[in-house]
């Protein structure tokens, strides 16, 4: 028996309200989608759900004792709570530069993770 979940696509900002049917474990129809990317984004939600993931590191020496951090790709979402484990080990000593790679291909998932700005030394 097929099973109905309602997603709200992400993929742009009109955010459209999708519904994915689901038969035996697959995909097998996306409903409500205003273009093709909501297909690609309904099937992914059911199978591989990812998530970009933003937090803070540490930082030796500088104006602010954290720098914010990016992953330059979203995340499967359970190892996210991983991917935070492996950042929260890393310290940078000031200055640090915006778009340094803190964490390379972090836990094998292709994924780096980026600083978003820069951060001086103290004054
Ligand atoms: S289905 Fe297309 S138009 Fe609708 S939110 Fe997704 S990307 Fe945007």
């Amino acid at each position: 028996m097929a099973e109905e979940v309602n997603l709200i696509c992400t993929a742009c900002p009109q955010g459209c309200t999708l519904t994915a049917v689901i038969e035996n474990g697959e995909v097998i129809e996306v409903l409500g989608y205003n273009c093709k990317k909501g297909i690609a984004y309904g099937i992914e939600e059911i199978k591989d759900p990812r998530r970009m993931v933003a937090t803070t590191v540490k930082v030796k020496n500088g104006f602010h004792p954290l720098v914010p951090v990016y992953t330059d790709k979203p995340v499967p979402k359970p190892l996210i709570p991983k991917v935070l484990e492996e950042v929260r080990k890393v310290e940078l000593t000031a200055p640090v530069k915006v778009n340094t790679v803190v964490l390379e291909n972090v836990l094998d998932t292709g994924v780096n993770v980026i600083t978003s700005r820069d951060m001086p030394t103290k004054a």
